[in-house]
């Protein structure tokens, strides 16, 4: 059975980006004159906890007693968002960080011979669609069969909501589809969708157990599409 499209997941996987979303909370902490920092370990023990609700555990911290939580958490959500695309706008400018090696050159196989490459983020949309241009180049992004972002379905990973989304756009079936995911939380929202899964694991996911992968691999350097058909029908 040949692999219909292959649907890569955005953080962590096209980019070590999961660290800048850390640092965007951190520069959030400090324009709400909140005297925290997470680190790296703190930061992966949340990891599980996607998107807004992390907020659960921020507002308690503000001064002023919150009246009305799902706008004050809306509103925070957005600010960190627009921190996180800045600073990993302002890396890739810089060339401070650049996409995960073998991806660009992996995506570029997969469009030229016309298997379908698509995303499937949980991040807000504007967001992803900047970063994927400023990352991998409005000409490769125009290629992209989708983007599915968090904002487009009403649960987040490990849910199969946004693989589902993309496969349902993309007119495939989802167990033609083939995901490439960073975390294990990640993978599980392929799974849950029925489609197989492929493991580069980012750095604050290493040492998680990818138990169902169709592979682990260390990163995407020098893997094909004949590559990924072979990992495709082992699984
Ligand atoms: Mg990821």
């Amino acid at each position: 059975m040949p692999i219909d499209l292959v649907i890569s997941d955005l953080d962590g996987t096209i980019l070590e980006t999961e660290d800048y979303h850390r640092r965007a909370y951190n520069v959030l902490f400090r324009e709400l004159n909140l005297s925290r920092e997470w680190s790296e370990a703190d930061y992966k023990a949340r990891l599980a906890t996607m998107g807004g609700a992390k907020f659960d555990e921020i507002l308690p911290w503000l001064s002023q007693p919150v009246e009305n939580h799902v706008e004050t958490c809306r509103t925070l959500y957005a600010r960190k968002t627009e921190l996180y695309v800045d600073l990993v706008v302002d890396a890739l400018k810089r060339g401070d960080l650049a996409p995960r090696p073998g991806v660009k050159s992996l995506f570029k196989q997969l469009i030229d011979s016309g298997v379908g490459l698509a995303v499937g983020s949980a991040c807000v949309k504007w967001a992803a669609e900047r970063v994927l241009q400023a990352s991998l180049g409005k000409e490769l992004v125009s290629s992209l069969a989708t983007v599915c972002a968090g904002d487009d379905v009403k649960a987040k990973k490990p849910d199969p909501a946004v693989y589902l989304l993309v496969a349902q756009r993309c007119g495939v079936e989802p167990r033609n589809c083939f995901v490439i995911e960073d975390t294990r939380h990640g993978m599980e929202a392929a799974h849950n969708a029925g489609m197989r899964c492929l493991v580069t694991p980012s750095k604050l996911a290493k040492g998680d157990v990818f138990q169902g992968a169709a592979g682990e691999l260390e990163s995407l350097e020098g893997i094909g599409i004949q590559d990924l058909q072979v990992f495709w029908e082992k699984c």
